[in-house]
């Protein structure tokens, strides 16, 4: 089993994997008897066939949770992929050098040994429009043999956002829609990303299905967590954001300005906008 200074591998059980991209993003590698899904590829800083090399001798398939650049990028190294077809215009929209060049930028500042690590302008010149896309909608279901898993769409974080159960283990795969206490950010603009009333949706159906699910692996922050944390999402959701967002703190990051909500395992970075579109109220705070 391989790691590299971008990419760090660990075993979670005989059939699954993950393996961490420069200490930000988990790409889950989940093993049946005919065939290897890896669920997430990062932002592709390096081509990781041969640490999937290193795992297992099957054919793998690559599907992404959603088109966000730190999760789909690394499609660029496959010659198809599957993801949500809602998502790919996004994934397309963010494949620029310009945007490429200032991700790699800001990860060199957060970790230095990235930049003899990755090769930047093979990584500039490299493309994930010349990767073939196929799709995946809600209720599909990934036959790796032995092992059945089911797509969950779940629009909010963006509107293409699919989850994978797992359904022997009931192990659930969320992406950046269920993160716990890792921030999930909701502060981009409307044709980014879904209206709060979609993603609580989206939770609401996922609740529906809870029963099937005993473990949640997101990608970013710890693994596994359980269930109370999309309880405790829909708890903010349903009345505790509109009663305490007035108590949240500025949040700032590279891709902008926002307002952080805390509560038990709930971690939302999200926009005046969106929360007055979803209250219904302008926002006032004092
Ligand atoms: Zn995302
Ligand atoms: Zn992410």
């Amino acid at each position: 089993m391989k790691s590299t200074i971008l990419n760090k591998t660990e075993k979670i059980a005989d059939d699954l994997y993950v393996i961490t991209e420069t200490e930000s993003v988990h790409c889950y590698f989940l093993l049946g008897e005919k065939k290897a899904l890896l669920i997430d590829a990062g932002y592709g800083y390096e081509d990781i066939h041969p640490i999937l090399a290193s795992i297992t001798s099957l054919p793998v398939m690559l599907a992404v949770t959603h088109g966000d650049v730190d999760h789909a990028l690394g499609a660029m190294h496959f010659s198809e992929f599957w993801i949500h077809p809602l998502d790919y215009g996004k994934l397309l929209m963010n494949d620029t050098p310009e945007i490429k060049g200032a991700m790699l930028d800001h990860r060199y500042q957060k970790m230095p040994a990235a930049r003899t690590a990755i090769d930047r302008d093979a990584y500039l010149r490299t493309s994930v429009a010349a990767s073939h896309p196929r799709f995946l909608c809600h209720g599909d279901v990934i036959d790796l043999g032995g092992k059945k898993v089911e797509i969950f769409h779940t629009p909010g974080h963006s509107y293409g956002h699919i989850m994978f159960l797992d359904q022997q283990t009931g192990r659930l795969f969320s992406g950046d829609q269920l993160t716990g206490r890792h921030n999930i950010w909701h502060f981009m603009s409307s044709d980014e990303q879904a209206p709060f009333a979609t993603t609580f949706s989206s939770l609401k159906k996922l609740k529906a299905r809870s029963s099937s699910i005993q473990s949640i692996y997101p990608a970013h922050g710890d693994y596994p967590l359980t269930l109370q944390c999309l309880d405790d999402l829909l708890e903010c959701f349903d009345h505790e954001l509109a009663d305490h967002y007035r108590e949240d703190q500025p949040f700032h990051s590279a891709m902008g300005d926002a307002w952080q909500h805390l509560y038990k395992e709930v971690n939302l970075i999200y926009s005046d906008e969106r929360l007055a579109e979803f209250l219904g109220h302008e926002i006032i705070r004092k």
